[in-house]
């Protein structure tokens, strides 16, 4: 089964006039434009193989603007709309109709609604599986007041069986388009929306609860909210890094792992106190930054650093990352070692990790494995350790 979204993208939307030369569907939302984010919200959707926009004829650099930095192979070339949205989908789905493979489903959706969910998308195609039609709504919430002309009340209209009306609204294709060419032929273009359509010519079509969220970017202040969230949503990207470390073992009576001293049959020998665990994390978090690693910040030429307790390298990464305005989401490590057994003193390590990267400690992992005898781990030569950590940083 083959699904196309159609969005309409050719309205002139004079209520935002004041947000610029540009329609509304082209205003910048976080730093892009609007029908930008729309159609990227349908070509991640995994449901959704094809997308036709419909274009005012005007709008072609606009458009070509906003889809310049759009990477996917879902989108079609723009058709131009008509004078009425209702003759612009007609036209979108004359297009998908003359494109050889007509789909099978056709999910019609308004350019100015970005905040569309993928929940929203897969219920409204979900709900074509027993009807003809589906439309995103929403319940009524507050309280209607029919208004007389002098702005007096006239009645209280009961909310209760009132939903309002979004996108997208779904068909199976050949109906709507069907429909569609009946009310043209029915000289009837006063439809505001597609179900209304399929309505009239008949058809059965389902209501798919959607949040209150997806609203239609209609005037300047609903473009200013957009902005907003849009910001607010991009604030922070996610860093994901890795490191790895190993000491070799030499004559002694304790190691350090992960900030915590642990009697054993040997050292770990190193230039500090060779701790592989809290190395192998300050590589990870010195990673996610991409500021270089553990011995380019402290040389173990540097006889400063010799004895150092290794607490200091991830404290250091550790201001690193917070200087970059960087949140630490998680830690997480796993040590290979044959010996000393590391679960009694996996709270600890949990414990002293946590505190110096100002987490909960179920934000840190602490995992320990042998390697059944196998290489220099398995022969007792020394403990490795690898480490990941994610990091949340502004997003430049
Ligand atoms: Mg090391």
């Amino acid at each position: 089964m083959s699904i196309a979204a159609l969005i309409v993208a050719a309205g002139r939307g004079s209520r935002a006039a004041s947000v610029g030369a540009a329609p509304k569907q082209y205003a910048l939302i976080g730093g892009r434009p609007v029908l930008s984010e729309t159609i990227a919200v349908f070509a991640r959707h995994p449901n959704i193989d094809a997308i036709q926009v419909v274009i005012h004829p005007d709008d072609r650099p606009h458009y070509q603007a906003a889809v310049a930095d759009t990477c996917t192979d879902k989108l079609r070339m723009p058709i131009p709309g008509g004078a009425t949205r209702q003759a612009s989908v007609r036209a979108g789905l004359e297009a998908l109709a003359a494109q050889g493979e007509a789909p099978d489903i056709v999910l019609i959706h308004d350019a100015a609604r970005p905040f569309v969910a993928a929940e929203t998308i897969a219920a409204v195609i979900a709900a074509l599986e027993t009807h003809k039609g589906a439309l995103a709504a929403c319940r009524v919430s507050d309280t209607l007041k029919q208004g007389a002309a002098d702005n007096s009340v006239r009645a209280t209209v009961p909310r209760q069986d009132l939903w309002q009306a979004q996108t997208p609204q779904g068909f199976h294709f050949d109906a709507i388009l069907e429909a569609h060419r009946r009310a043209e032929d029915a000289q009837r273009q006063d439809f505001t929306d597609d179900a209304s359509i399929a309505e009239w010519a008949g058809l059965t079509v389902a209501l798919v609860e959607s949040p209150a969220r997806n609203i239609k970017l209609t005037t300047a202040d609903d473009i200013a909210f957009a902005d907003r969230e849009m910001r607010a949503l991009r604030m922070f990207e996610p860093r994901f890094a890795s490191g790895f470390d190993v000491h070799r073992f030499a004559a002694g009576d304790h190691v350090w792992l992960g900030g915590v001293k642990i009697p054993h049959t040997h050292r770990l020998e190193g230039h500090s106190d060779a701790d592989v665990v809290l190395h192998a994390l300050t590589d990870a978090l010195l990673g996610t930054i991409g500021d270089g690693d553990i011995g380019q910040h402290f040389p173990p030429s540097d006889p400063k650093w010799k004895g150092a307790a290794s607490s200091l390298f991830l404290e250091d990464a550790m201001r690193r990352v917070s200087a970059r305005g960087g949140r630490i989401v998680n830690a997480d490590v796993t040590i290979l070692a044959e010996a000393p057994k590391i679960g009694p003193h996996r709270p600890a390590m949990q414990a002293t990790i946590a505190k110096i990267l100002g987490l909960s400690s179920d934000r840190v992992g602490i995992k320990a494995t042998t390697t059944e005898g196998l290489g220099f781990t398995g022969r007792r030569e020394g403990i490795a350790a690898m480490a990941s950590a994610t990091v949340l940083l502004p997003s430049s």
